[in-house]
């Protein structure tokens, strides 16, 4: 895979999946923008990024509000020229309780991020793309997205709408030269799952055991695998690749009701 002379923007690049594409990305000849809420993380990445030799910049920026989407695409065209590629992945866990006890103000928090904040990525950098003629795009949703998961409900909507949005977009912009997919991970080694692990008020340790016996694979994937993804869906080898959802989760979906 060469990204040569291409450029890739990433939200939620300031941590874990995000991180670990835009790292891929650049190794492979990339241009990055990293857009994140969290500074520290932003400037992070673009550390790790010039260190790898890449060209890159930064943009901090909430991904739920409209005006910071329409910035941080303006700053990318500003210092770049062009988006290429799109890994449109910042996302929350929100707090783990049964749907019957889980609050509004979750729901509104989660949706905003994970969902509405996917949508305006979506509404800001497909029109650039249909100019360019040419792009392509992943959002992240999760396995969530395509099962259920008991004390996740709000997260599930809003990964499950993630896949709504792939599927609609891409049949909207395929003639324009423009794919549009989702990646789906399992639970992966990044801070979100350790925080999954400690919410509940149960011991973290047999949380992440119990979590990992239910992974074929026996462990979590790495956030270098999940970017392994996203780096080919956004690839010249995925050309014909569009409105799909790849499963990056040790087996898990596959066979859960055999390894419990
Ligand atoms: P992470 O917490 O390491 O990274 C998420 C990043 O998104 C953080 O840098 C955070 O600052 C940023 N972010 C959150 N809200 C934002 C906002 N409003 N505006 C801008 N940036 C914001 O977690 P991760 O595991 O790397 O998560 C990346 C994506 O992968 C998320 O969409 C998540 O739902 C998804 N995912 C993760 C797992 C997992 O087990 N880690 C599983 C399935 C899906």
């Amino acid at each position: 895979m060469d990204f040569s002379g291409r450029v890739a923007l990433i939200t939620g690049g300031g941590n874990g999946i995000g991180r670990a594409a835009a790292l891929g990305f650049a190794r492979r000849g990339a241009r990055v923008m990293v857009v994140d809420r969290d500074a520290r993380g932003c400037e992070e990445t673009v550390r790790l990024l010039r260190e790898a030799g890449a060209e890159a910049g930064h943009a901090v920026a909430d991904v739920t509000r409209a005006a910071e989407v329409r910035d941080y695409v303006a700053a990318t065209m500003e210092a770049f020229g062009a988006i290429d590629c799109f890994f449109n992945n910042a996302g929350i866990e929100g707090r783990v309780a049964p749907l019957v006890d889980s609050d509004e103000e979750n729901f509104d928090q989660v949706i905003a991020v994970n969902l509405k904040g996917v949508f305006l990525g979506l509404k800001h950098v497909l029109p650039v793309m249909l100019r360019q003629g040419r792009g392509a795009v992943v959002n992240t949703a999760s396995t969530a997205a395509v099962q259920g998961s008991p004390g996740l409900s709000v997260y599930v909507a809003s990964k499950h709408g993630v896949l709504g949005l792939t599927r609609t977009a891409a049949g909207e912009v395929a003639r324009g030269g423009v794919r549009v997919n989702a990646v789906c991970p399992g639970p992966t080694a990044t801070r979100m799952i350790e925080s999954l692990e400690r919410q509940g008020g149960n011991d973290p340790e047999q949380v992440g055991r119990r979590y990992r016996d239910t992974i074929p694979l026996g462990r979590y994937t790495t956030a270098e695998e999940v970017a392994g993804v996203v780096l080919f869906l956004c690839s010249d080898l995925a050309g014909g690749v569009t409105g799909a959802h790849y499963l990056v989760d040790g087996g898990r979906t596959a066979t859960s009701a055999s390894v419990r």
